[in-house]
């Protein structure tokens, strides 16, 4: 398995080099929202999936390449800290470069201490908050059992209480669930106790497959906003966007985005519009280069906008 992917444009991370530690898909909760499908069980025990010494090579490659990287970011087909040499992974590569490292995680196993201890040397630490209180936080996250709201948070405090990075969280609005002002004022409570550095306000763009998942109104993204913004600095990252720096594998770096979530046509589209500025004639035929591999199809979604994802996902 291919561990390292991009260098991606990322919302959040600017050109962020990938690194999913996990097989597909490994995860302590199962997300209304989430991109990867439902989680059809559990995983809740940590392992070493895979040999760190062959994720460390595939990065050790990788920076080597001349591409520019802002960020080496540590994100699982799932819930990351489930990688049980994380902490080894993060040292390693800390000791061949100066680039920082993030991790992104759902935050679940921060109430473990070894996995608390792991991730002291990342630069940032990117765990969610959905829910202010344990009736949300079931109906959003759908946890594993044992996997309560008071150990979310519990975790997210002693985490903070010990990290010296840059701890952002992050807070996926969902119309209709988590963007009336009481549901808001309770994440802002339970924000207040873990201090983070910044929140990261994010909407639910990508198709997750749940009729229940409804992007929130501008009204409520703003109401949010204001709300949380009492508690900490929130930045509401634009809509990301992909960027491709290699016209000969293609194929492979569509194939790598597809697998860990749907890709928007007209991000694909810019992407290859800013990779061959002068050949417009040629992102076409890429396009349908792309398509004939058979390795992905679209789906519309009712707004119109047309996502990429593999040709074997329903
Ligand atoms: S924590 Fe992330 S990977 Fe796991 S179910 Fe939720 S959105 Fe998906």
């Amino acid at each position: 398995m291919k561990h390292v992917f991009g260098p991606v444009s990322s919302r959040r991370l600017g050109q962020s080099l990938g690194v999913d530690v996990l097989p597909p898909k490994s995860c302590t909760w199962n997300c209304l929202y989430c991109q990867l499908g439902r989680t059809r069980e559990c995983v809740t025990e940590r392992r070493e999936f895979f040999p760190r010494e062959e994720i460390l090579e595939e990065i050790r490659q990788a920076i080597g390449n001349p591409h520019a990287i802002d960020w080496i970011t540590f994100v699982g087909s799932g819930e990351t800290t489930l990688y049980k040499g994380l902490g080894w992974l993060i040292g390693e590569t800390k000791k061949i470069t100066d680039i920082p490292v993030a991790v992104i995680t759902n935050g679940s196993l921060l109430s473990v201490e070894e996995v608390r201890q792991e991730l002291l040397h990342a630069d940032a630490v990117l765990p969610s908050l959905n829910a202010g209180s344990p009736e949300l936080f079931m109906r959003i996250d759908r946890p594993a059992a044992g996997f309560s709201y008071e150990r979310h948070v519990e975790g997210l405090v002693e985490f903070r209480n010990v990290y010296r990075g840059k701890l952002w969280i992050e807070v996926m609005l969902i119309d209709g669930l988590n963007d009336s002002v009481e549901a808001l004022q309770d994440i802002a409570g339970a924000l207040e106790k873990i201090r983070p550095d910044t929140v990261h306000l994010v909407l639910p763009t990508r198709p997750s497959g749940d009729a229940d998942v409804r992007l929130p109104s501008d009204e409520a993204v703003a109401r949010a906003r204001l709300v949380l913004s009492r508690v900490a600095k929130v930045v509401h990252p634009a809509k990301g966007s992909m960027s491709l720096r290699d016209p000969g594998d293609i194929i492979e770096t569509v194939a790598s985005i597809t697998r860990r979530h749907p890709l928007q046509e007209h991000e694909l589209r810019h992407a290859l519009d800013e990779l061959l500025p002068d050949e417009p004639g040629r992102v076409g035929r890429i396009i349908e280069q792309l398509l004939e591999s058979g390795r992905f199809k679209t789906v519309t979604l009712p707004d119109n906008e047309v996502y990429w994802v593999p040709a074997r996902e329903s």
